[in-house]
């Protein structure tokens, strides 16, 4: 138990990038922690979402500001699966 916990705590300090590239069924209201409504998408890989702003680990762009709704339609548009 105490193993686990450590290792998440590892993984949000020093794996941030990583860990906004979403794989499988996308959650945005786990993605949405601060509950604004709105999450930062990269407009070239629809499935690395943050709640904060950042840069894209995948191809360096700077991730844009949607809406959650905004966020449903693109990944609708370019068919990935996320939680409706
Ligand atoms: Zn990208």
């Amino acid at each position: 138990m105490t193993n686990k916990t450590s290792v998440e705590q590892t993984t949000k300090n020093n794996n941030s990038n990583k860990i906004i590239i979403r794989k499988g069924i996308i959650d945005l209201s786990t993605i949405d922690k601060n509950k604004n409504g709105k999450v930062y998408e990269c407009p070239m890989d629809w499935n690395v979402i943050s709640d904060k702003p950042g840069v894209c680990p995948l191809c360096g762009m700077t991730l844009k500001e949607y809406s959650i709704e905004e966020t449903k339609s693109n990944l609708n548009k370019f068919g990935y699966e996320y939680k409706k």
